[in-house]
């Protein structure tokens, strides 16, 4: 089994709430690559990402359609949460070993350097590559792990950037549950930081599936039907931080398995990770 375009587009689109579509080939040495497009939309209004698939490296670079000035206009002039997840991504990205190259206007940049948004975007490249990488080496599935890793990395730093529907950005506050009778309520209530998207597709690609309180991968235990099947969730509680607030993705927020997550919110505070940890009895 190769690494498969399908799958990779199935897992992106979970992870970032934005449709893709994904296809395939080979560069002229022979080195295959994955690509990812926004699926129902010209890939010249929108944007590529391909992955391709090295001697021991992953390279994942971002372009943009030809008639795709508007998109980079409004990219550039992401709200506050949109910049500082892109910014956390690449530093994410970078503390695991990969190097990032980002242009601006035709400019290399430091993603890090608050000044990219001083002036209007009209291009944007950028790529991150990892070498190093067991990879290649005749396990498929390993493969396919790395490429969906850093795949989906890219993608979340993207969409962190896209002008997204309101509804998608600002979703109506809840707030975390409060102290309730036991029994009264087993449905978890997410606050805003654990239903916006950008947020969500931040943690799952700098943390990964693994509930981060019991270890627990779904996909593994159940198999395809759970694969991606996990949960957000906001370590601080929300009555700790003003509504100004900016979330960290790399810090703030952690992958639950669904048990766990509503485990967490039976307290208000909710209990942290450590705890739950502390909780479990051994089989
Ligand atoms: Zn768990
Ligand atoms: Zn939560």
């Amino acid at each position: 089994m190769s690494p498969d375009p399908r799958s990779l587009a199935e897992r992106v689109s979970a992870e970032t709430g934005l449709e893709f579509s994904g296809t395939e080939g080979r560069d002229g040495d022979g080195s295959r690559w994955l690509e990812l497009c926004p699926a129902g939309h010209p890939a010249t209004q929108t944007f590529t990402l391909r992955t391709l698939v090295g001697w021991r490296r992953i390279d994942v670079h971002f372009r943009p359609g030809s008639f795709a000035g508007e998109l980079m206009e409004a990219m550039g002039n992401a709200d506050e949460t949109g910049r500082r997840t892109f910014q956390t991504l690449l530093a994410a990205c970078r503390d695991d070993g990969a190097e990032i190259a980002l242009s601006i206007n035709g400019s290399p940049r430091d993603p890090n350097d608050d000044a990219i948004w001083a002036s209007p975007w009209r291009s944007l490249e950028f790529s991150i590559r990892r070498g190093m990488l067991a990879i290649n080496q005749g396990d498929a599935a390993a493969d396919m792990r790395q490429i969906e890793l850093w795949s989906s990395r890219a993608a979340a730093s993207v969409v962190a950037l896209l002008p997204l529907q309101a509804q998608d950005r600002e979703p109506v506050e809840v707030p975390e549950l409060a102290g309730l009778p036991e029994g009264a309520k087993i449905r978890v209530e997410v606050n805003r930081y654990e239903r916006d998207r950008r947020n969500r597709a931040a943690a799952l690609a700098i943390h990964g599936y693994l509930c981060k309180a019991c270890d627990l991968d779904l996909g593994e235990r159940y198999g395809p039907a759970a694969a991606g099947l996990i949960e957000v969730h906001h370590v601080t509680p929300v009555s700790e931080v003003g509504p100004a607030y900016i979330i960290d993705p790399n810090t703030d927020l952690v992958p639950l398995c669904p048990n766990c997550h509503a485990v967490a919110h039976r307290r208000s505070p909710p209990f942290s990770v450590d705890e739950l940890r502390g909780m479990q009895r051994p089989d």
